[in-house]
């Protein structure tokens, strides 16, 4: 899951609004409704669901609250926003993780998780004690794990996922031949989106990670070392909850999991 890099209040987003005017916007720390947070979101962090990391129309995002409102959660506070596409607020549960969670904003949640070729999304094997319970906790809150055997027909999630794969190593054997650019990549990814899905498949190719990194608006850049091959670090060194992981590198590049070291 991308880790993003959120505005603080009083820090400025631009956005592009429903007339096609750019606006400049000052991130306030309340919102009188959540829904006026939800532009100011996209320009941070792009239209990209948090959770599932797909593109959306705007129309299609919502403004997603971390803590849920029944359970206390602020209903107007910026710090308790996401983007989230239909499905995932959807079948969001309402169960209070308290901190024993990890979010997308505040973690570095591409260390949680593992994504391979058939589009299915696993919490990442080699965590243990605190991780491993607040990214199982993540995965089980947004039901991460759904795949074509337990999906609803309306949850899309897997079969996007799984078609952005195939479009990912089809785009890496046509920038090996030489035939795709970076900024050939950049465009293809920026308009599937499943971020992770490209940064597993590009593992490797620090050409294109940075770009992944750099292009995708509101990543998290200190999450990954750019001098070392853009290795997932931890977000929170104080916090040894983020583990220290590298990539396991096979004959094909696929980043197919993360180990502790
Ligand atoms: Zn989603």
């Amino acid at each position: 899951m991308r880790p993003i890099e959120k505005k603080q209040h009083g820090e400025v987003v631009q956005y592009t609004d429903s007339r096609g005017n750019v606006i400049e916007h000052v991130v306030q720390a309340d919102y009188d409704k959540y829904g006026e947070a939800k532009l100011p979101l996209v320009g941070n962090i792009g239209r990209y669901c948090s959770y599932c990391e797909g593109l959306r129309e705007v129309d299609a995002l919502e403004v997603e609250h971390c803590a849920a409102r029944r359970n206390g959660g602020s209903e107007t506070a910026w710090n308790n926003f996401l983007l989230s596409c239909k499905v995932c607020n959807m079948v969001k549960s309402v169960s209070d993780f308290g901190e024993d969670i990890h979010w997308p904003h505040l973690n570095n949640t591409y260390l949680d998780f593992v994504y391979d070729e058939t589009g299915r999304v696993k919490v990442n094997p080699v965590l243990s004690g605190l991780s491993a319970t607040r990214a199982r906790n993540l995965y089980n809150l947004v039901r991460l794990g759904r795949d074509d055997q337990d999906a609803s027909p309306m949850d899309y999630r897997w079969r996007r996922r799984y078609e952005t794969w195939k479009k990912a190593v089809d785009a890496k054997a046509k920038y090996e031949a030489g035939k795709w650019s970076v900024d050939d990549i950049l465009s293809k990814a920026k308009d599937t989106g499943h971020w992770s899905v490209w940064f597993t498949v590009f593992a490797g190719i620090d050409a294109i990670l940075s770009r992944l990194i750099s292009d995708f608006s509101g990543t998290c850049a200190s999450c990954f070392d750019a001098d070392n091959h853009y290795q997932p670090i931890p977000r929170n060194p104080e916090n040894t909850d983020d583990p220290i992981c590298f990539f396991l590198v096979t004959n094909n590049n696929f980043c197919l999991q993360k180990i502790k070291i």
